[in-house]
C-alpha cells in the first residue's frame, strides 16, 4: 500500500479537515464560508473565529475550497 507524502500536491480538503478537526456546515450567516471548527463544544466559524494555526493552512485551504463570498440576506 502506497502511504501518501507530505508534498503539499497530496493535501486533499478531506485530509485537511480532518488534520485541523474541522468540520463541514451550512455557510455562516456572517461570511458566507461553511468550514467550522469545535471549540468548547460549539462550533465556530473559520474565518469569522480564526484558531491561532489557521494562517499556516489558510492558502491551502483557500486553493482546496474557495471562499465564495455570498451576498447573506438577512
Ligand atoms: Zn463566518
Amino acid at each position: 500500500m502506497k502511504h501518501p507524502d507530505e508534498h503539499e500536491e497530496g493535501i486533499t480538503l478531506e485530509r485537511l479537515l480532518r488534520e485541523h478537526d474541522l468540520t463541514q456546515g451550512t455557510p455562516c450567516h456572517r461570511c458566507g464560508y461553511d468550514l467550522y471548527q469545535h471549540r468548547l463544544g460549539s462550533p465556530s466559524c473559520i474565518r469569522c473565529f480564526p484558531t491561532r494555526d489557521y494562517h499556516t493552512y489558510s492558502d491551502q485551504l483557500d486553493r482546496l475550497h474557495p471562499w465564495k463570498r455570498q451576498s447573506v440576506k438577512e
